[in-house]
């Protein structure tokens, strides 16, 4: 193909690289612009395979991931497939459940199949006339000097082929990124944390959900939590996290039982106590990484999106949400300038990196602050100072919550504009601080009715504020 005028340039040819979530939003977006997209994808066709081996089950899919979909066409779909999720419920040790809504009223998150929702995004890619889905193609090395891509088909045969642009939505450990690390001045970090996670699945009881369904069920426990989404067929995924080190001491069926009868007895007859010591081993727990790398592009041939670009801890729900924000924001920087190659990628570089490695950055502060942060008194309290100033001041206070996950704030401002509230109500509370030493004296003189409600739901309910879910 040429590239002499723009009329021309609608028939460029992009590879996109990894049909899974991203790739396969990735290529609407470029088939509905025109272009000739052919996607390439190392396992077979999800939508014929009977087992779908992934990640995890399902996901919360949020604001951001929302607004990629919709400007395809496919939020309705998506989301009429979803099952909100108003509140965190929080399971305290003793049984006690506490729901914690996420934001105001009206703002959810919904919990989505990942392989549902990777199945309509094939379908919906599909329909354009000008875009090809070639499955049982693994991307085996690429040549940076001439964009030549060399595919191991099923059949074991190798296959060349060449496109004017290859987007790079091949997961986080991405074949496409491997010629980036040859580049001079290309950074590249990837960290595992001590955690792995294992899924549990909690059946019906009497054909309906055994918990409440329009929630996030949390069981936070310091070092290691689980969680549970809900599915349509009535069923909740339960994703237990867990250092390492923990899940090597669990390796009997009764040590499980025990395990859980200490940490999270209230989920035992749920599970089943017999389907419980017996998909425990399963699978082994499944480790986490967080990649972090820049540039996401290499001259106009190479982008990097998704997982690819980087994969974060899954501690703030936005992996796959800030993946589809990667297609919508590059959509945007195509209208901006031309659809001109060129000038696109180190735009979309420019534009992208400082947010995508603030949300990694949150991930991971997250995750450490899940653990360390657990039990410090004056951080559970500044989390409920923030959610009460939301409340009398919504404009000026938002929770990091919500601006990161109902919001479409730049990740990096949001992270700014967090770090200019804590200074602002660190110093509010300096004063307060100041008048209540002032004040206290009253209150012990003349004491006022407490409130209607008990120290231990008062404690649960600030548990539940360090959980980021
Ligand atoms: P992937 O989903 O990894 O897809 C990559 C695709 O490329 C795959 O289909 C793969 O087969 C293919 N591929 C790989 N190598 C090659 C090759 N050499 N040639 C051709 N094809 C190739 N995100 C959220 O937003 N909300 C959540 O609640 C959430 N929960 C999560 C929970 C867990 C436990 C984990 C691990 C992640 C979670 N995430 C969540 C993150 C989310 O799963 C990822 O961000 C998302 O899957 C990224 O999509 P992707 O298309 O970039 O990569």
């Amino acid at each position: 193909s040429t590239n002499d005028s723009k009329s021309t340039s609608k028939k460029k040819v992009v590879a996109v690289v990894g049909g899974g979530l991203v790739g396969a939003l990735n290529a609407c977006y470029f088939a509905k612009r025109g272009f000739q997209v052919e996607v390439f994808e190392s396992r077979e066709d999800i939508r014929q395979a009977k087992i779908v081996k992934g990640r995890s089950i399902n996901l919360a899919l949020s604001h951001r991931g929302r607004q990629a979909l919709k400007q395809v066409g496919m939020e309705d779909t998506i989301v009429s497939k979803g099952i909100p999720m108003h509140s965190r419920m929080i399971h305290s040790l003793n049984g006690t459940q506490s729901p914690i809504p996420y934001g105001k009223k009206g703002q959810y998150i919904l919990s989505v199949d990942r392989a549902n929702l990777n199945k309509e995004l094939l379908s919906a890619a599909e329909t354009y006339s000008t875009l090809k889905l070639n499955f049982a193609h693994k991307l085996l090395n690429w040549s940076t000097e001439t964009g030549a891509m060399t595919f191991l088909r099923a059949d074991g045969a190798k296959e060349e082929i060449l496109a004017d642009l290859i987007v790079g939505c091949d997961g986080a450990f991405s074949a496409i990124r491997k010629q980036f690390l040859r580049q001079s001045r290309f950074n590249f970090s990837q960290t595992y944390i001590p955690h792995g996670y294992l899924e549990l699945t909690m059946p019906p009881i009497n054909g309906e959900f055994a918990m409440k369904p329009n929630y996030l069920h949390i069981w936070p426990r310091n070092t290691f939590m689980m969680i549970a989404l809900p599915n349509l067929d009535k069923t909740f995924t339960c994703t237990l996290f867990m250092p390492f080190d923990e899940f090597e001491n669990v390796t009997t069926g009764d040590q499980v039982t025990e395990f859980f009868q200490k940490y999270f007895p209230d989920a035992i007859p749920l599970i089943g106590a017999d389907a419980l010591k017996r998909d425990y081993f399963r699978l082994p727990a499944q480790a986490m990484v967080s990649v972090k790398c820049s540039p996401y592009h290499l001259s106009d041939k190479c982008v990097l999106m998704g997982d690819a670009a980087h994969a974060v801890v899954p501690f703030y729900g936005q992996g796959m949400n800030a993946g589809f924000e990667d297609c919508l924001v590059f959509n945007e920087i195509m209208d901006q300038l031309n659809e001109d190659f060129s000038a696109v990628l180190p735009e979309y570089t420019r534009v992208r990196v400082p947010d995508d490695h603030a949300i990694a950055d949150l991930a991971m502060y997250n995750y450490v602050e899940m653990r360390s942060h657990v039990n410090s008194k004056w951080f559970l309290f500044r989390k409920y100072v923030d959610n009460f100033l939301h409340i009398i001041m919504p404009r000026t206070i938002i929770p990091l919550y919500t601006m990161v996950t109902f919001t479409r704030t730049r990740y990096h401002e949001a992270v700014k504009r967090w770090h200019w509230q804590d200074k602002v109500i660190n110093q509010g509370l300096l004063c307060v601080a100041a008048s209540v030493v002032g004040g206290s004296y009253l209150l012990v003189r003349y004491p006022p009715n407490m409130p209607n409600i008990s120290i231990e739901q008062l404690w649960t309910r600030l548990q539940a504020l360090k959980s980021p879910f």
